[in-house]
């Protein structure tokens, strides 16, 4: 009995992982050997250092399956890899997933087919390959994914989060508050809507990783830190100013609010703008001298406030309003284990 169980599942694995084999195609750049062997074969890019990163995406805590779309599971589970990547101007080079399937995904018409869709469409956007993982059944009804980015930066040139100085102008790329906007918009949802949505115009559902800016920021050394902003803007920049020994200033009424935060009131719009996380887009430091160009990589580059120098008794972060007002900017974005 167990062993036929045993052997049923393995059969199922086996034929999983062709399926992801033959969906992420042949090996290049990079990457010499890919799926199907003990491991992959990659190799070391010439004056670039390797940059790596991996990030969870589990059922429950990152993604629920009757909100989202395989489709957009797939897309998120990548685009967080590839946003990390982006925010040290990093260029994707492999991909490695690892997941954890309950059997009721495995069974459900089109999941795993709109998972791999989604995941291999961004990956393709990107040139990245799928160079291994691993597959396991899932020993609660959760999906369990597990990524791990590899990328390059030619010797010394990765952004980091520790370079801001007292001077600096604070940048962020596109738009802020979309995602939180399109997640409170999912929460209230009736069910047989939900995981329906599948086209790309979606902030939170298919999060644009911004590698090209990330890579022209890096490529025209015009940035002093940046960092990725997934937890939310207000924790974020918390992190960049502690990292840089810093403090910061952000303008409320400079903030590019996404289109769906600007429908909300002028209240939970700001709040979803400066807390609400998983927007994805770069938080960046230039020198005030800097001609930050209007555009980068196909995204508008917007400037939101300044960095100031360490000062006893002051906060990390101060918000200034629209009429003037300043105020202490806490982080209230997103923390695990809170
Ligand atoms: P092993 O047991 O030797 O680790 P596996 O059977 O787990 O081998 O995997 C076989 C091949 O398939 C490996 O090259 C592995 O990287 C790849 N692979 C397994 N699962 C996945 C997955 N979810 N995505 C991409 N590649 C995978
Ligand atoms: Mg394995």
């Amino acid at each position: 009995m167990l062993k036929s169980m045993k052997r049923k599942a393995l059969s199922g694995e086996l034929a999983l992982i062709e399926e992801i084999r033959q969906r992420a195609g042949r090996p290049s750049g990079a990457v010499r050997l890919g799926i199907g062997d003990d491991c992959a074969i990659l190799r070391s890019p010439k004056g670039s250092d390797l940059l790596i990163t991996t990030d969870f995406s589990l059922e429950g805590r990152h993604f629920r399956r009757d909100w989202h779309s395989a489709r957009s599971i797939g897309h998120r589970t990548l685009a967080r890899g590839l946003s990390d990547l982006a925010a040290m101007g990093g260029r994707p080079v492999a991909a490695f997933l690892s997941v954890a399937l309950p059997i009721s995904a495995v069974r459900r018409h089109g999941w795993i087919d709109g998972f791999l869709g989604g995941f291999m469409e961004l990956a393709n956007a990107y040139g990245t390959v799928l160079a291994g993982g691993d597959t396991s059944q899932s020993p609660s009804e959760h999906v369990l994914a597990d990524i791990i980015l590899l990328g390059s930066a030619p010797t010394g040139t990765a952004l980091r989060r520790s370079g801001a100085k007292p001077g600096d102008d604070i940048y962020c790329t596109g738009s802020l508050g979309g995602a939180a906007a399109e997640l409170a918009q999912l929460e209230k949802l009736p069910k047989r809507f939900r995981a329906a949505t599948a086209d790309q115009n979606h902030p939170h559902l298919f999060p644009a990783p911004r590698v090209k800016a990330g890579e022209a920021l890096r490529k025209r050394k015009l940035a002093t830190a940046c960092l990725d902003i997934s937890d939310g803007l207000s924790s974020d920049l918390a992190h960049l100013c502690e990292s840089s020994g810093v403090r910061a200033e952000v303008d409320a009424a400079k903030l590019p609010l996404h289109p769906l935060a600007r429908a909300l009131s002028e209240k939970t719009g700001l709040a979803a703008a400066l807390h609400g996380g998983e927007d994805y887009e770069l938080l960046f430091t230039a020198r005030a001298e800097v001609k930050m160009p209007r555009m980068l990589g196909g995204v508008a580059i917007t400037r939101i406030g300044r960095i100031v120098a360490r000062r006893k008794n002051a906060p990390l972060m101060t918000l200034i309003g629209v009429d003037g007002t300043r105020t202490a900017l806490a982080p209230q974005g997103w923390e695990h284990l809170r």
